[in-house]
């Protein structure tokens, strides 16, 4: 898995990037990437700054609508501390191909010569999006309705190995897996979830009971809720709730 995942890391094309560190938000990640990120902290920093930089308290990016600093930036040199370990999402940042999909409004660096950047086809990066799913195909329930973790950032997926909260039917497995892959234990008493992803979960499964009574003014005013509480996930279910909400409205 973790061979195939940096065979894949290197098919992106390097793009002419001046390194401004600005587009450094708290990538969404699958769960391989989010492993293999994190055993490269463990193999380069020591216990101590692993645990300063996974621990360190989450903050609301004020340029990019549902995202958080990365806490993978160092913070004064602006540069990536994971850089050979950084997830895919990194890799395509800045690729002229984002802007002929629709990407969750993925809002693309506009600091690079358009002209300069190389040229991949939607058919390319839509391949290597899929094998990225496919390593996670083990995990495959947890991409679909209703939980869609393909949308999680660092700090949900932080949250679903440490909060024992989460420790249920609706992460369990993810969880159990995930423990079984990655060794940070030695954080465990020290970790505060401070997402709330337990909460927001348990509001979109009511969502959809809600849904499915015909309750459309109470759906529509939870999907308000959800979208408007929960910061620190990120961008964490922001696309399929537009889509629930377009659903309900449409037929009204
Ligand atoms: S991709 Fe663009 S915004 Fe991001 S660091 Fe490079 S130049 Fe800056
Ligand atoms: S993982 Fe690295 S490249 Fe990606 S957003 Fe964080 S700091 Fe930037």
């Amino acid at each position: 898995m973790r061979d195939s995942l940096n065979a894949l890391y290197t098919q992106p094309p390097p793009v002419p990037c001046q390194g401004c560190g600005q587009c450094c938000v708290s990538p969404t990640c699958t769960v391989v990437e989010f492993v293999v990120a994190c055993e490269y902290l463990l193999e380069n920093f020591s216990k101590e700054n692993t645990e300063k930089i996974l621990l360190a308290q989450p903050k609301i990016h004020p340029n990019y609508e549902g995202n958080l600093f990365c806490k993978f930036q160092d913070k004064e040199t602006l540069r990536c501390i994971i850089h050979p370990a950084r997830t895919m999402a990194c890799r395509l940042f800045g690729l002229p191909v984002i802007d002929e999909l629709d990407l969750n409004n993925i809002e693309n660096c506009r600091k690079m010569n358009i002209a300069s950047l190389p040229k991949v086809s939607p058919e390319k990066l839509k391949a290597w999006l899929s094998l990225l799913m496919e390593m996670n195909e083990p995990l495959a329930p947890y991409y679909q309705e209703p939980y869609w973790v393909a949308g999680f950032n660092i700090e949900c997926w932080l949250a679903v190995y440490f909060d024992p909260l989460l420790d249920d039917e609706v992460f369990g497995i993810l969880k159990k897996l995930l423990r079984e892959e990655l060794d940070l234990r030695f954080l465990e008493e020290k970790f505060i979830d401070k997402t709330e992803l337990k909460d927001k979960t348990g509001k979109i499964l009511l969502l959809y009971e809600i849904i499915r009574s015909g309750d459309t003014q109470t759906a529509l005013s939870l999907i308000d809720q959800i979208r408007r509480s929960y910061p620190l996930t990120g961008a964490y279910y922001f696309e399929e709730l537009q889509k629930l909400q377009n659903l309900i409205t449409s037929h009204q």
